[in-house]
């Protein structure tokens, strides 16, 4: 029994009361009724505070300390090395943030999340305010504990996207914004150019579930390791790569939730292809939340949403709603839910428009930890953003600055990954393309195996053994880089829209 047995066997028990409380969190959500609320909430503060306990114990140090000095003759890329630096990472940065401070916003979070619940659908900022003001504070403390060099924004988005600076960040979305927002200006000019009135229909939800099922397994989607439930808020999450559940929801009995489907999927195939020897370790995880994020935009959108896919699959769909889709072709089909439309609400978004989403809460949330932005003056700086990348002015607040949970919760530094997601989806897409030729040949055919097997050898086996740029660098050759999902956005809505040249 070597010394890296022991914090093997450390780490193990401390992921098992993880686990365990991510499935009452899933249950909470699916199938919990009302009543379980209270006991519940003690359930997981419990669970919680015993794995937060027993990670942040000295014993994880002394253990990791006996262990380190196996590194020097550890290949650098093998399984216990990975677990030793990833283990120190999170030990490192747990040990900097007291006690206190972590128990206090727990309690601010609950709070804050609570009121934000109500004062959203009331349209009400001005009570939310002063909590959203809390939750702020708390991450500017967050940042000063953690500690960073150029902006205290650095130190918050390193949890979310290990060593990755606010400077990379701003330079990759500088770049997007220079190519979309002109994009969708040339789009706009184009007027109604597609016709997508038939997906506001109302589809059975039954069948609409049974529809996605089926396209989810085929994509690869194991429902022997697997289920697809029903929530408010579309989620993911596992307990293993033997039990990975994904949830949708069906919002005005659109299609929406086939898309819904097709992103949890990708975040759930993921979690599946994790590699058996990092079971019951820290590394049986994403490398990121933005690489996590490119694997269910890979599914949802550049397979999901592509011409060949939806020739594969429309025939089928129609079969299942003739009286909703009988007169729509598979042309009609893909143009209309690749629509582009400059919307107020980021999770309604279209691919066009969904990164100015992004790139405006990034720029608040910079200017709110800097102290250049103060609480109050929020829902104004907000709408005059959207106005600028987007050309539309929010109604009131609860369609404004108030849209998204995630401040709420004081999640601060988390919204970047959703783009580096769709940044970094199209350079895998591209990559497994080049080791497949005929990948989109064979998505036509609705044969998805050579491509999930590309992203289980790329990127899903690894879990989270490499930081997300080795990932990225191994997998597809190049750094994290804005052009090849620019080309790829000019090129498919410059064909739809019939801008002319789209793909220059
Ligand atoms: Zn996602």
């Amino acid at each position: 029994m070597n010394d890296l047995t022991k914090l093997r066997e450390h780490l193990a028990t401390i992921g098992d009361l993880h686990s365990a409380a991510a499935l009452l969190r899933w249950d909470q959500e699916t199938y919990m009724p009302p009543g379980g609320a209270g006991t519940r909430a003690h359930q997981l503060a419990t669970l919680s505070r015993l794995a937060h306990e027993r990670f942040t114990a000295p014993l994880t140090g002394s253990l990791l300390e006996e262990a380190e000095p196996l590194l020097s003759r550890l290949a650098p890329d093998s399984d216990d090395a990975a677990l030793l630096r990833e283990t120190r990472r999170d030990f490192d940065r747990a040990r900097k943030l007291p006690a206190e401070f972590v128990e206090e916003r727990a309690r601010a979070r609950s709070e804050s999340t609570e009121v934000w619940r109500t004062a959203r659908p009331a349209n009400d900022f001005p009570t939310f305010r002063p909590h959203l003001a809390r939750m702020v504070e708390f991450a500017r403390r967050a940042a000063g504990y953690l500690g960073y060099t150029h902006h205290p924004y650095d130190a918050l988005l390193d949890e979310y996207e290990p060593e990755t600076t606010t400077r990379d960040v701003a330079a990759l979305f500088d770049r997007l914004r220079e190519v979309t927002v002109p994009l969708v200006r040339a789009i706009g000019a184009r007027g109604e150019a597609v016709d997508a009135r038939f997906l506001d229909r109302e589809y059975p939800e039954e069948q609409v579930r049974g529809c996605a099922l089926s396209i989810i397994r085929s994509f690869g989607f194991d429902t022997a390791r697997g289920r697809m439930d029903t929530s408010a808020h579309p989620f993911s999450t596992g307990f293993g790569r033997g039990d990975v559940r994904i949830t949708t929801r069906y919002p005005r009995r659109s299609l929406g939730a086939l898309f819904g489907a097709f992103h949890e999927s990708g975040h759930a195939m993921y979690s599946q292809g994790s590699a058996p020897s990092l079971d019951r370790t820290p590394l049986d995880a994403g490398a990121s939340y933005g690489i996590h994020e490119s694997q269910s935009r890979l599914w949802e959108n550049l397979v999901g949403r592509s011409r060949p896919f939806w020739q594969y699959a429309f025939p089928g769909l129609r079969q299942a709603f003739p009286a909703h889709l009988g007169s729509v072709d598979a042309e009609m089909f893909y143009r209309a839910v690749n629509r582009v439309r400059p919307s107020l609400i980021r999770v309604d978004a279209d691919e066009v428009t969904y990164n100015l989403h992004i790139i405006l809460r990034f720029e608040l949330e910079q200017a709110l930890v800097a102290g250049d932005l103060d609480v109050k003056d929020l829902p104004e700086a907000w709408n005059a953003k959207m106005a600028e990348f987007l050309g539309v002015t929010p109604p009131d607040d609860a369609n404004g600055v108030m849209q998204d949970i995630h401040w709420s919760y004081g999640l601060i530094g988390y919204f970047p990954s959703y783009t580096i997601g769709n940044v970094a989806s199209v350079q895998f897409f591209e990559a497994a393309q080049r080791a497949h030729p005929g990948l989109v040949e064979d998505i036509r055919l609705g044969r998805f195996s050579a491509l999930l097997r590309w992203l289980r050898d790329h990127v899903h086996a690894h879990g989270r053994k490499y930081l997300p740029k080795d990932l990225l660098l191994r997998a597809t050759g190049s750094p994290l880089t804005p052009e090849p999902y620019l080309r790829y956005l000019r090129q498919k809505f410059g064909e739809i829209y019939g801008l002319g040249g789209g793909g220059a």
